[in-house]
């Protein structure tokens, strides 16, 4: 099958990177490397916090580029809310503090999009996860009862409840409801941050990417691909799984690739037929499951395990990008699934890394060696929500303690203590 591939679905046609640094050699305060939502945040809530400071972003592609323009749109209530049953080190008090955390900052969140007047289609959309073996659904009420304990709300359906919510072709067990949940259209998302954070004097240099990063412990010196060199107080690395490219961070996540299929509008009749009815975004249990998302009379289908092994190195590239054996993997799933798209058309094709990390928390801290070189990386394919506020946890880590958040500061510490 030739897919149709492309950078991601969501993207508009076309997108022209904007003002690169070229060759121009700059001297900044605070350089943030890489225009996702964790890089974005870094660099708004920095501003915020300190107004006079200079900030400047580079991108090596354009606002949006990666994972957060192509992802599923999930707006979870807090970090690690899918893989909650293989965190060790599970500290109950520390959870709870966060999942309040996090929960707490949605307003805030949502605030931001109110401000920036940012039409990403933000709507209340539960996920409904569900078992389609007794052994997943056995792993579900356990996952249930611990996300109870930490404070995420989350609702039990049997498997005769879930197949009157979710009439879908395919055998099921049980599900749980995240019911906090919400969606976006992300790449319009995070486009409209960009956007905003403009809007407050940080320039975003696109097409500019980063070769080389030295510390020499008074001032970090940043190369360009385009021989640019940027001189920076401080240095906020935000490449998500990209890092793996950069020497000596590569060991510090294990890239996951995420592939993803989008069929074209479909007739009504075949549309209800899948049986998305009550949630129009379901997903399996467990570390290597498929997702599914309803969009616009579209099937979006993706994820699973890859044809070679969950623990097989993955590139973070082109060539990952458009690798059609994963594709058809994926694509047969789907038909499997649901069998009424036998043969269907393809509008989209794409794919992202994810960066997994040991204890799938993200990693916000100096880099070692590299004491003025914060990182705020590994949102381990949960980073719509998480990342953007990310940028709370970094000012205290790149301006110093009197510009510490307590509550996001006590978030961090647990996130990159186990
Ligand atoms: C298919 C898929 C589905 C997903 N679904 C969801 C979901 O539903 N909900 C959710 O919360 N999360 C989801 N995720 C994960 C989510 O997209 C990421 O966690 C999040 O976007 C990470 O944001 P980021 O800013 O860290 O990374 P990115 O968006 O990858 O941003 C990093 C940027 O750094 C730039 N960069 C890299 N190297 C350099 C360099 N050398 N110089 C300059 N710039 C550089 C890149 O071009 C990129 O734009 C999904 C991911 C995928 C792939």
């Amino acid at each position: 099958m030739n897919f149709p591939y492309k950078v991601s679905f969501w993207a508009t046609e076309g997108v022209k990177p904007t003002d690169p640094l070229g060759s121009r050699n700059i001297n900044v305060d605070v350089l943030v490397i890489g225009a996702g939502f964790a890089g974005i945040s870094s660099a708004y809530y920095l501003k915020k916090a300190a107004p006079d400071l200079n900030i400047t972003v580079v991108e090596a592609e354009y606002v949006g580029f990666g994972p957060s323009g192509r992802n599923f749109g999930g707006v979870t209530t807090g970090m690690r809310e899918l893989r909650t049953s293989f965190i060790t080190g599970f500290d109950l008090e520390e959870e709870r503090f966060a999942a309040r955390y996090f929960l707490n900052s949605r307003a805030e969140f949502e605030q931001r999009i109110a401000d920036g007047r940012i039409e990403c289609e933000y709507r209340e959309e539960p996920i409904l996860m569900h078992a389609l073996d007794a052994e997943a659904w056995q792993a579900l009420q356990r996952e249930s009862d611990v996300l109870h304990d930490r404070g995420t709300p989350n609702m039990l359906l049997s498997g005769e409840e879930v197949r009157r919510a979710l009439p879908v072709p395919y055998e099921i067990h049980g599900g749980m409801v995240l019911t906090a949940w919400r969606s976006v259209q992300p790449f319009k998302l995070v486009r409209g941050f960009g956007e905003q954070l403009r809007s407050i004097g940080v320039p975003i240099h696109e097409a500019t990417k980063v070769a080389e990063i030295n510390d020499d412990g008074a001032r970090v010196t940043v190369a360009t691909t385009d021989r640019a060199t940027i001189s920076a107080t401080k240095v906020v690395l935000a490449t998500n799984a990209y890092t793996y490219h950069m020497k000596p961070f590569n060991e510090l996540l294990f890239p996951r690739q995420s592939y993803v299929v989008a069929t074209v509008p479909l007739e009504d009749a075949t549309f209800k037929s899948l049986g998305l009815k009550e949630y129009t975004y379901i997903e399996d249990v467990g570390m290597t499951f498929y997702y599914a998302r309803a969009y616009r009379k579209r099937l979006l289908f993706g994820g699973g395990l890859p044809t070679r092994g969950l623990f097989s190195p993955s590139t973070v590239d082109k060539a990952a990008d458009t690798d059609a054996v994963e594709y058809n993997r994926v694509y047969e799933e789907m038909q499997r699934r649901f069998p009424l798209l036998e043969g269907v058309s393809l509008e989209a094709a794409w794919s992202g890394p994810i960066d997994i990390t040991e204890n799938f928390a993200p990693i916000i801290r100096p880099m070692a060696g590299m004491p003025n070189v914060i990182a705020n990386i590994g949102f381990n394919g949960e980073g719509l929500f998480a990342g953007s506020l990310s940028g709370k946890m970094v000012v205290g880590q790149v301006l110093g303690s009197s510009y510490i958040d307590p509550d996001a500061e006590r978030v961090r510490r647990y996130l990159n203590s186990n």
